[in-house]
């Protein structure tokens, strides 16, 4: 038969040399395949070898077979299994202790794990790296959840374990993240993010929202990892303040803006749900008027515009006679502006101010707890001004927070968030995955 012209000069034109490039697995024999099913099923041989026991080097006497069969990346299209024809081997020597063994190479997949280490290498970065779901990964490979979701762990955990992902840290924060709500009860499991706020990069998840957690967690970086951390920033939350007062009190204690607004809000919802009950005897309903501004109430001021606030003046008067959903508003409004003030003594000036007029009596009671709570906070909350005139870490903080919050999104086992987490937000080496093999 004629051939093509103009075939490049190099070209593999043995069938079987072909065959074993596009398998593409070293020091294999092709043994078959089967294209008939959905599945592909191609069946794989090691070339052979003289083996040596493990424990005494005498020669293995070859005992049989066992047929390993493990999910591989897609060929051309199709969904594959490989159908590894492992060797027996059992030592000639009956005193020896090593009676009989399979073969292994990690090459071609790592012990006890149902997938090829091409297959697990690149559902890692398919799951770790681009975020898509275990789901959608196991479905491309046609196989179930828990075999994509045991590579992306074992091969994540070695990734985002490696001693070099981070290093010194100038700006650290702590922050609570929920992870999961589990059983019927939707019990929320908490956990704590630590990270570079300045780089942007989650440096680790510990479980809970106790001091205890950061706390071993910062004793275990070192005395000279904690000596370089210059900021500091947390949520409103003693537990974190106590960890960082004990073990990095030389470093400036920053209190999240997004934090304290947010805490504004959530006691300008306090006063609204109160004065609901109060006035009309019943929790919130689509028809009340506090009820239907629920949402505006916590949006910023300067977002509304003029037709919006006229609705919401207009509810406030309806729901809220004694005007304390309005003056709770006020508030809230107030240390938002607290932001909008450049530097720290002009900031320090405000809060303090800020803080005597909240204690003032007449004000309803989630003012003056507001008032109190800012009393604590105010060195961390003007702290910021600080940071941020440096260059501040909040806004990485925040997007970070974001993200981490993204990828925690519903998981039933720390061990899968953390790994999952650090993979998507702590910037791993990837160009280390290729050298990974999972013990
Ligand atoms: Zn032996």
């Amino acid at each position: 038969m004629p051939r093509p012209r103009n075939l490049p000069a190099d070209l593999e034109t043995d069938p079987k040399k072909v065959l074993e490039l596009l398998v593409g697995l070293p020091e294999v024999s092709v043994l078959g395949v089967d294209c008939t099913a959905p599945v592909v099923d191609l069946h794989v041989e090691k070339l052979a070898e003289s083996v040596g026991c493990p424990t005494c080097g005498v020669m293995a006497q070859f005992k049989g077979w066992r047929e390993v069969v493990l999910v591989d990346l897609q060929a051309f299209g199709k969904p594959t299994r490989l159908h590894w024809h492992k060797r027996r081997w059992r030592c000639a020597d009956a005193d020896c202790a090593t009676r009989s063994w399979t073969e292994q190479d990690t090459r071609i997949a790592a012990p006890r794990m149902a997938m090829t280490d091409r297959a697990g290498r690149w559902a890692t970065e398919q799951v770790g790296r681009c975020a898509r779901s275990v789901a959608e990964v196991a479905k491309e490979l046609v196989c179930d959840w828990h075999t994509v979701n045991d590579a992306v762990v074992r091969y994540g955990e070695a990734l985002v374990d490696d001693p070099a992902r981070f290093g010194a840290v100038s700006a650290l924060g702590l922050d609570e993240v929920l992870f999961v709500r589990r059983g019927s009860f939707h019990t929320k499991a908490f956990a704590t993010s630590i990270a570079d706020v300045r780089a942007g990069q989650l440096l680790d998840v510990v479980p809970g929202r106790s001091a205890r957690g950061p706390g071993q967690w910062l004793y275990d970086q070192g005395l000279e990892f904690c000596a370089g951390i210059e900021w500091a920033t947390l949520d409103l939350s003693g537990p974190y303040r106590s960890v960082f007062d004990a073990m990095v009190p030389g470093a400036t204690q920053v209190a999240d803006p997004f934090h304290v607004v947010k805490h504004a809000n959530a006691k300008l919802d306090e006063a609204r749900r109160r004065v609901q009950n109060e006035t009309l005897g019943h929790r919130g309903r689509k028809s009340d008027p506090l009820y239907r501004i629920r949402r505006l109430l916590t949006k910023a001021d300067e977002r509304l515009d003029d037709s919006v606030r006229e609705r919401l003046v207009g509810l406030l008067r309806a729901g809220d006679p004694r005007g304390e959903v309005a003056a709770t508003w006020h508030a809230k409004e107030a240390v938002r502006e607290l932001y909008a003030h450049g530097d720290e003594p002009t900031a320090r000036h405000w809060i303090e101010r800020l803080i005597a007029d909240m204690a003032d009596r007449d004000n309803p009671i989630e003012v003056r707890s507001l008032g109190r709570t800012l009393d604590r906070w105010k060195d961390q909350i003007v702290a910021w001004h600080r940071s941020h005139v440096s260059n501040g870490p909040t806004e990485a903080a925040n997007n970070l927070i974001k993200r981490v919050k993204r990828a925690a999104f519903g998981f039933t086992s720390f061990r899968n968030f953390r790994v999952r987490a650090l993979l998507y937000a702590g910037k791993p080496n990837w160009s280390l995955l290729e050298a990974i093999t999972p013990v």
